[in-house]
């Protein structure tokens, strides 16, 4: 087996390969540690920060998950952001805790 896919963990976008040598996975490619850790939790439960915006009466404000949450619940998470109409909403308040059941809570991001 021989994967390639991209490294999402910061700008430089390593490319790298997966292959699997017995029992091990080993990635080449990396530039650092965290594409190792990005490739194996790609092919085991892979895991997205969701990064959107909540309604408000002054209108949308960003928000995004503070941790990220496995990628096959990330449209329901937005769909639970989607919900809610605030008031207002400030720069780090928690909009939803525990969203989903994650652990990840759904943050404020921006004043504007
Ligand atoms: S492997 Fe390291 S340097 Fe390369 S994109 Fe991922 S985090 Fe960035």
């Amino acid at each position: 087996m021989e994967k390639q896919m991209i490294c999402i963990m910061c700008p430089m976008g390593c490319s790298l390969t997966i292959k699997k040598e017995g029992e091990e996975i080993v990635v080449t490619g990396n530039g650092c540690n965290r594409g190792v850790i990005f490739a194996k939790e790609e092919l085991s439960c892979p895991k997205r920060i969701v990064t959107t915006s909540v309604k408000t009466k002054c209108g949308p404000k960003a928000c995004k998950t503070t941790i990220p949450i496995p990628k096959n619940l990330v449209f329901q998470c937005v769909q639970e952001i989607d919900k809610l109409r605030l008031d207002d909403a400030k720069f780090g308040q928690v909009v939803i805790r525990n969203v989903l059941g994650t652990g990840a809570d759904v943050v404020i991001t921006a004043n504007e």
